[in-house]
């Protein structure tokens, strides 16, 4: 079995300092808490960034802030740029991160109902943004909400505009997608092609328990505190917290977890 790739999801767009007052929203305090946990594991970081204000921004220079002093540490870690489309629509900002040239960024290949309004990507945004991806090199990590967005992912493939091994991520337990459950996780997987890389990414109580079974599969993890602000019901998680339970966890199953560059190989990054 391949080594376990781990990814951290540190900031997102939802966390504030109310709902968790670890939540890492400077760049200081993002890129601090991207070095401890690479020193627990974490091979990938999947970054968001904040504005002066703490609002979540896709401004590019509030990624290169981050960036700049990630620069500044020995820390290895691959970094991965969100191309988010919560709060930002057009096509400019959905892509404009993309200009930071980064190892690798998010690619969302569908559009998705949560709870309360759409996670719009349309077919022109995805392709748009898969085209510059492919031009600059930027390894995307397909974000899959539902069956139908493997689809629409191997739909590009055969465009062309995806290079092998492709890396998919299944979201799950986010209402209104698809949910946390052993057998949508199988089926997911089954649909893909043989050499593909893929991790679980679960929203809710139900991460560590699908965590664990993809760890048993061959498959990746990703945690973080974009996904879940609770280390268990009632206790407010770290991102160092979340890593470990998963280093921990991997150790007892006796997987090894991959370093950063054992991670590009893995993945196939320049
Ligand atoms: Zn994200």
């Amino acid at each position: 079995m391949k080594k376990l790739i781990i990814t951290v999801a540190q900031t997102g767009s939802v966390p504030t300092r109310e709902k968790n007052p670890y939540a890492p929203l400077t760049p200081q305090e993002i890129v601090k808490d991207i070095c401890d946990c690479y020193e627990r594991g974490a091979a990938i970081t999947h970054i968001h960034a904040r504005d002066e204000n703490l609002q979540p921004s896709q401004d590019p220079k509030h990624f290169k802030a981050i960036l700049d002093l990630l620069d500044e540490t020995d820390c290895p870690i691959i970094r991965q740029l969100t191309t988010s489309g919560r709060i930002f629509k057009t096509f400019d900002t959905r892509a404009q991160v993309l200009t930071l040239k980064p190892q690798s960024a998010s690619l969302t290949t569908g559009s998705v109902n949560f709870a309360n309004f759409i996670y719009e990507n349309e077919p022109a945004l995805i392709e748009y943004l898969a085209e510059i991806m492919f031009k600059n090199n930027i390894k995307p990590e397909l974000e899959i909400f539902d069956t139908g967005m493997i689809q629409n992912a191997l739909a590009l493939k055969k465009k062309g505009l995806l290079k092998e091994p492709l890396q998919f991520n299944f979201v799950m337990g986010i209402k209104g997608a698809m949910t946390a459950t052993p057998k949508n996780l199988l089926h997911c997987v089954e649909m893909l092609p043989p050499d593909s890389v893929w991790q679980v990414s679960v929203v809710g109580p139900a991460h560590v328990q699908m965590s664990t079974i993809a760890i048993a599969m061959g498959g990746n993890v990703r945690v973080g505190l974009e996904d879940n602000l609770q280390y268990s019901p009632g206790v407010l998680a770290t991102n160092v917290m979340l890593v470990e339970r998963i280093t921990a966890i991997a150790k007892a199953c006796g997987r090894d977890i991959a370093t950063p560059d054992e991670a590009r190989e893995i993945l196939g990054l320049s």
